[in-house]
């Protein structure tokens, strides 16, 4: 045991006071930094640990769901983040929806019986011993300067232009076609479109509902990222001479040049997720189905991600991490939550829980754990930490785990991948310590 070390822990979002309590639970002291009320982020309105920025929907429960999966592996792993949800939950059918303000001070009782001290400061400079960081999305200007020069990195990535992702069985290969453009290769499956569809969807995309953009939201729109309903109303040609030209590709149940295509990239190695390229958005979730499953080999389509679009400021984890959430350059210096670049708030909590018993193992001098692929955090620690040029904020979804043995489709293939990441998680009880099992 490192003598009288107590963890640094920079933020008190979801992961930060995750962190800070796992380290708490195995039994190794810790400190949270936070820099609110005094410094206040675009998007947080009080100085609560824990406050939930926007929506107070941590989404499903249901096992057979990306989300709900999450949820009861963390529930295996002795979440207490979760557990706070428990005691604050309100009515909202399958989905764990939560009383913000009353979930927020039961974190914050959870802290104070575990004697964690939440010191009100803004930290500007990484500090240069054991540390997490956990300064979600909207950490500040001079911290996120120190991480870069530190890790060593040119910049944070600043802005989330989100293209939609859609799972890899779902997408109508009667339909579309694998194809790279001038014939040089297979990487990409191509959806082609007649002139006809190409306006009916521009049509529907100048129509369609978006999600408000709040003021700093705006500023931060930038040509090489705009979404693709804006550049539908640039006018009506934009995007089929922009991400659905056609040039290079010949449908081969044609022979033809389509009139326009919209190009669907892998997502990872197994080819189990596909994203639409050049369709980052803001068009509301339910307008995203509606009109994406207008493209044809699409009308099926199971979204795995949606596509969104705000500030974030997470590293490229392939570059900088390792499975166990310690950056490469500094084993003794940890990164939680968003800024790992997960996306979302359970997937937040989760990288929290990770680093802080890690950190904590650290500590110990104890192995540091990684969790099984089977499982879904598994599945999400190893996406951001796999090397991949294209890497953008990954949430949970069954795209991330590896493909089952035996053949399955729909409802019944998220049912056995959940039993199996389950039993996976069941069996795995490296992150505790022998006398805890
Ligand atoms: C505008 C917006 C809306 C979102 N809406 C949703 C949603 O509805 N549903 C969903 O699932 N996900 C949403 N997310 C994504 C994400 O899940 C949340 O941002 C989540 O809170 C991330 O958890 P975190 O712990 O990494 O960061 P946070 O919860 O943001 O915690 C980080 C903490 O660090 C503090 N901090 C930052 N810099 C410093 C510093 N230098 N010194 C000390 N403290 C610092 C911040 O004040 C903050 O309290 C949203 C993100 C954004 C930006």
């Amino acid at each position: 045991m490192l003598e009288d070390v107590t963890v640094q822990i920079i933020g008190a979002g979801l992961a930060g006071c995750e962190a800070a309590l796992q380290c708490a639970k195995h039994g190794v002291s810790a400190r949270l930094h936070e820099m609110r009320p005094d410094v206040q982020t675009e998007a947080h309105r009080t100085g609560d640990v824990a406050e939930l920025v926007c929506s107070n929907s941590l989404k499903s429960t249901e096992p057979g769901n990306a989300h709900g999966l999450l949820k009861a592996e963390l529930g295996i792993y002795g979440c207490v983040l979760l557990e706070c949800t428990e005691r604050t939950r309100i009515p909202g059918g399958k989905a764990l929806v939560v009383d913000r303000q009353r979930f927020s001070a039961e974190v914050q009782s959870a802290l104070d019986d575990a004697g964690i001290e939440v010191v009100r400061e803004e930290i500007k400079e990484i500090p240069d011993k054991l540390a997490i960081v956990a300064s979600g999305p909207l950490t500040s200007p001079e911290l996120a300067d120190s991480l870069t020069g530190l890790l060593g990195v040119k910049r944070l990535f600043f802005y989330d232009a989100i293209a939609p992702i859609v799972a890899a069985d779902s997408i109508d290969m009667n339909v579309a076609f694998a194809a790279s453009r001038y014939g040089v290769g297979q990487d990409y499956l191509n959806c082609p479109l007649t002139r006809e569809q190409y306006d009916r969807l521009v049509n529907e995309l100048l129509e369609a509902e978006l999600h408000p953009m709040k003021d700093f939201e705006e500023r931060c729109l930038f040509e090489p990222c705009l979404p693709v309903e804006e550049l539908a109303r640039r006018g009506k040609e934009t995007l089929a001479f922009g991400p659905m030209k056609p040039v290079g590709l010949v449908d081969p149940k044609t022979g033809k040049r389509p009139f326009a295509v919209v190009q669907l990239r892998k997502e990872n190695a197994e080819g189990t997720m596909f994203n639409l390229v050049g369709f980052q958005t803001r068009l509301k979730r339910s307008e995203q189905k509606r009109l994406f499953r207008m493209i044809p080999g699409l009308d099926k389509a199971e979204f795995l991600r949606f596509g969104s679009m705000h500030r974030n400021t997470y590293l490229h984890g392939p570059e900088v991490l390792l499975p166990t959430l310690q950056t490469k350059v500094r084993p003794d210096l940890f990164v939680a939550g968003q800024l790992t670049g997960v996306e979302g708030y359970v997937e937040s909590i989760a990288a929290g829980l990770v680093a802080g018993i890690n950190a904590a193992r650290f500590c110990k001098s104890e192995d540091l754990v990684q969790f099984p692929e089977q499982t879904m955090l598994g599945g999400l620690l190893k996406y951001i930490t796999t090397p991949n040029q294209e890497f953008q904020p990954m949430n949970a979804n069954f795209g991330l785990v590896p493909v089952l043995k035996q053949k399955a489709r729909g409802k019944e293939k998220r049912r056995l991948l959940a039993e199996r990441a389950l039993e996976a998680a069941g069996q795995d009880r490296s992150h505790l310590n022998g006398d805890e099992i």
